[in-house]
C-alpha cells in the first residue's frame, strides 16, 4: 500500500473530474481489477478499472 491521493488517469479526460468523486452507476470485482461504470458531472459515462479511466462514453441520445 503506498499509493499516492491521486494517479494519473484517474479523472474524467474530458472535465478532469476526479474519478473519486463520480456517482458510481454499477460496480464489478474483475481479475484486472474492480471495473466501476461511473457518471461524470459533465454527462459522460467512464470505464473505471482499478481507479484508472480506461473508457469513456459520451452519451448522446
Ligand atoms: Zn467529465
Amino acid at each position: 500500500m503506498n499509493e499516492s491521493e491521486s494517479v494519473a488517469g484517474g479523472s474524467c479526460p474530458r472535465c478532469g473530474w476526479p474519478v473519486a468523486e463520480q456517482q458510481i452507476v454499477s460496480s464489478h470485482a474483475s481479475s484486472l481489477g474492480q471495473l466501476r461504470y461511473q457518471t461524470c458531472v459533465c454527462g459522460i459515462t467512464l470505464v473505471v478499472l482499478a481507479g484508472d479511466v480506461v473508457a469513456a462514453v459520451s452519451a448522446t441520445a
